[in-house]
């Protein structure tokens, strides 16, 4: 329905007229808005302008050369120069745009008064007609009157003349006559009016006034269109979506997107490279406790009856923190693989999957492993200080009482202190040499040897020792399938030849390591007698059952005899002896008596037993040497311990042996024996002729045929399959700690990191760890299960295949760390089998579950070989 039809009437057309006025405020309002919004874009445009050159204003001396992150920003400023520009630009664009508005308005107001005056021309003549009809009606109604009156008139004159004649009645006749006539006209004047009343109306009606409203309709549409395209043209200046502006943006993400943060610092390290820093010395100064006599020493904890308190006080706190620090990571640990899986290196966080979300988990990621780094400083660091108060508190035997034995330790305080006095005496008898121990002072009076033996006496227990209990066999059994060399004396006499050095006593078990001696003392009255190496100096220690673990120091006394709290002595023989008979306590506070001797175990061997031949490596702790058991004249591998490495150390060295002890399979290093007799304390092993396989690998890179290498993968599965069913976390797989005898045979050894847990969280320091050769599991978060000794199997299968090459080669261990996180891995060796080599692969999973376990890895290889035997 358009104007002409619908807006005829008055109501309408002054409505027309009122929306016309309504429209051109409304175009007022839009211009003076536009012209605002171009000031505002002009301004903003300044602001920009300013933005960006005081951006530009970044240092350009030489401390930012190079950097990735000061060039692209110096790129953004510039782009957002740019965009200034181009803001500016659309303002002035915009205050044109109000220019139009005012053309605009300026006409649309000539035609709402052109559609006025229109309109009130066609009404007017209309209007004219309607009061001419009016006025012409009264006129025929006064004519009508006036007619009628004269008419009226006449006839009375008529009929009252006889003659029908005479003067007044040609009067009345003649007045009569133009009434009429005028009537009459008057009549058709009306009648015409009326006639063209009606014409002008229907014309209005149907021909004018549509015609000037479908006129002003199209008047008004035409303005609209314009209106709109100048709303549009305004609306494009302001729309910051529109090329130009995406071509900006564009460019600042490209410029932003340069930035590299593995490159940022290229250049600025390749500049002010240098070597590490060297570490701070922090040493003991010696001057201090110069002129101090007695037993403070340097570096070492000073235990005495004055300090034993302080120190036990100090060890439960610091204990306590390594166990915050342990609950802490644990906690992290489990939060990190509680809350998000890890895959391929990066935690897939729930749901989050934009690159910013990636890179917040990364950064997590790090701050996790950051934060695990820190703890795990930190209970590095507080467990050193427990080593040092345990180790000083175990040599003088308190660490172990159990609570409420306060006396023991009252008593062995007390022996402290006596061969403190002892000590003392002798010094200043000036007799003997001061400060040396039980053994120094033993060999300055003859010799070990000679002094160690008794006196040609036998003694027998008087009273029938205790038998050993299941319990103790068991014990005894379970780590040792081999016999024991000596049958428990248990039951037996115990007999002290004379003849015999101390260290020949079955009941001697040398410097065997606390654990170790606990492990063998299991009911009351068990005893053994050990040598523990404090201060540099040795002693003589009487380790009993009762009521937990006691550690009594054999003293000596000025004249050279050995005691406890009873008389002394002239060999340690003849004072265990006497207490065993006499079943005396050893102390009255500890009441510990002697029941059973405990013997060493078949695997104690005796130093004197090996004989060493030749250097054939060189390991962690010391050399490795090919030598002869005595007994058997078998060949044999003997790994040395290094004399001046601390008891820490001694300890960790011995941990491969008591792992290796309970191993029986071909692909495993068997152990034959420790030596712990004295120093230097030995690990007997099988020996393997080939020798370490990296080594063989790359003497032999040119004979070994892709069957032997398979074989190598094989034996090695195998190896490893005996391992994973025990619970033996190797930890340390690898080519340089596998052997190989002369038939090609892979036996994995060097179990120094071995664990035996189904999972193991590593708490100390990662600083030796193979990077290259750990699963990031491992590495991230120090959570050890077989399936990261499967990643390091997948290692030593690519060093079998490269013939003894480096993994990784040319890439640090953080370069290839990072490298594997995002998805890495070494290409196959040449000539590598595709299948072996897909086996790699899987040994590589980033998800440790989805890597193979050694039974299936076995299968597949032994499977292969099969193959490839029949195809021959
Ligand atoms: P560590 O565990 O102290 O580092 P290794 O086990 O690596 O010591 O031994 C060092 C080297 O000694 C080996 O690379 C190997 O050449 C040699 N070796 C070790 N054990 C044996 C053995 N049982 N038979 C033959 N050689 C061995």
């Amino acid at each position: 329905m358009g104007f002409s039809s619908a807006l005829q009437s008055r109501a309408a057309h002054e409505a027309l007229i009122v929306r016309q006025d309504a429209e051109l405020r409304l175009m007022e309002t839009m211009k003076r808005s536009i012209q605002m919004k171009a000031k505002c874009d002009k301004e903003y445009a300044i602001s920009l302008t300013a933005v960006a050159q005081q951006g530009l204003k970044i240092d350009r001396a030489d401390e930012m050369q190079g950097s990735l992150i000061s060039k692209s920003w110096r790129s953004y400023m510039d782009e957002l120069d740019h965009q200034a520009k181009q803001f500016k630009f659309n303002a002035e664009q915009l205050e044109v745009v109000c220019d139009k508005f005012t053309h605009l308005s300026q006409d649309k107001r000539k035609a709402r008064k052109a559609y006025q005056e229109e309109h009130a021309k066609i009404a007017a003549r209309l209007n004219h007609l309607t009061d001419e009809v009016v006025r012409k009606k009264s006129e025929y109604q006064k004519h009508l009157e006036g007619y009628k009156a004269l008419r009226t008139r006449f006839e009375e004159n008529y009929i009252k003349a006889p003659s029908r004649s005479g003067r007044k009645l040609d009067d009345v006749r003649d007045k009569y006559q133009k009434a009429c006539r005028k009537l009459h006209l008057t009549h058709n004047e009306y009648v015409l009016s009326i006639t063209e009343a009606i014409e002008v109306e229907k014309d209005f009606r149907n021909v004018l006034l549509p015609g000037l409203l479908e006129h002003q309709q199209s008047v008004q549409e035409s303005f609209i269109l314009l209106w709109r395209n100048i709303l549009q043209e305004a609306a494009q200046y302001g729309d910051l979506t529109a090329d130009k502006y995406k071509e900006i943006q564009k460019r600042i993400d490209t410029v932003i997107g340069n930035i590299n943060p593995t490159e940022e610092y290229g250049e600025f390290t390749e500049k002010y490279k240098t070597s590490p820093t060297t570490p701070l010395l922090f040493q003991f100064d010696e001057t201090l406790i110069q002129d101090i006599p007695g037993k403070l020493q340097s570096s070492t904890l000073t235990v005495d009856n004055l300090t034993v308190d302080w120190l036990r006080n100090r060890l439960q706190e610091l204990e306590g923190a390594v166990r915050d620090c342990q609950e802490k990571q644990l906690k992290m640990i489990e939060h990190v693989n509680g809350g998000s899986p890890v895959a391929n290196g990066s935690i897939i966080s729930n749901g989050s999957n934009t690159s910013n979300g990636i890179q917040s988990n990364k950064d997590s990621l790090c701050r996790q492993s950051k934060d695990l780094n820190a703890l795990r400083c930190q209970e590095k660091q507080k467990q050193k200080l427990v080593d040092m108060i345990k180790c000083a508190l175990n040599e003088v035997g308190c660490e172990e009482l159990p609570s409420g034995c306060d006396d023991d330790l009252t008593l062995e305080q007390n022996f402290i202190e006596n061969g403190y006095n002892n000590e003392q005496q002798q010094r200043s008898n000036s007799t003997s040499s001061p400060g040396l121990g039980i053994m120094n002072e033993l060999m300055r009076r003859g010799g070990v040897l000679t002094l160690l033996r008794g006196r040609g006496r036998h003694f027998k227990r008087k009273s029938t020792p205790q038998p050993a209990t299941p319990m103790t066999r068991s014990r005894q059994g379970r780590f040792n399938k081999l016999q024991p060399r000596s049958q428990s004396l248990g039951s037996l006499s115990i007999s002290l030849s004379t003849n015999r050095p101390l260290y020949e006593e079955e009941w001697f078990h040398g410097v065997l390591p606390r654990e170790e001696v606990v492990r063998l003392l299991n009911n009351d009255g068990d005893f053994l007698v050990r040598e523990t190496i404090r201060n540099e100096e040795s002693q003589i220690v009487l380790s009993v059952c009762w009521n937990g673990h006691k550690h009594f120091i054999v003293q000596t006394t000025g004249e050279g005899n050995f005691r406890f709290e009873g008389p002394p002595f002239a060999s340690i023989q003849e004072l265990i002896m006497h207490q065993y008979h006499s079943e005396l306590p050893v102390t009255v506070k500890s009441g510990a008596i002697l029941r059973r001797p405990v013997c060493r175990e078949r695997w104690e061997l005796s130093n004197d037993d090996v004989v060493l031949l030749e250097r054939i490596g060189r390991g962690n702790f010391g050399d490795v040497y090919k030598a002869k058991l005595k007994s058997t004249k078998l060949d044999v591998a003997v790994k040395t311990c290094r004399m001046t490495l601390p008891d820490e150390q001694k300890r960790k060295f011995l941990q491969e042996g008591r792992i290796l002890k309970q191993y029986d399979h071909p692909n495993i290093v068997k152990l034959i024996g420790i030596c712990v007799q004295k120093q230097p304390i030995m690990i007997v092993m099988e020996l393997v002729l080939g020798g370490s396989l990296l080594t063989y690998l790359r003497k032999n890179s040119n004979g070994l045929t892709t069957r032997q290498q398979m074989g190598m993968c094989r034996d090695a599965a195998a190896g490893m399959r005996y391992l994973e069913s025990k619970n033996c976390i190797h930890r340390d797989l690898a080519a340089r700690n596998c052997l190989v005898d002369l038939e090609h045979s892979v036996k994995i050894s060097d179990f120094g990191m071995s664990r035996e847990e189904e999972e193991y969280i590593v708490s100390d320091g990662m600083k030796q760890i193979p990077v290259k050769w750990t699963a990031p599991e491992a590495l991230n978060f120090g959570k050890y299960t077989s399936l990261c000794d499967v990643w390091s199997y997948g290692i030593l299968m690519w060093e079998i295949f490269s013939k003894g090459d480096t993994p990784y080669s040319g890439m640090t261990n953080s370069r290839a760390r990072e490298r594997i996180d995002t998805g890495y891995r070494m290409p196959t060796p040449k000539s590598t089998p595709e299948e072996m080599y897909r086996l790699m692969l899987q040994c590589w999973a980033a998800d440790a579950e989805s890597r193979p376990h050694f039974d299936e890895i076995y299968n597949v290889v032994d499977a292969l070989i099969l193959r490839l035997d029949n195809s021959h």
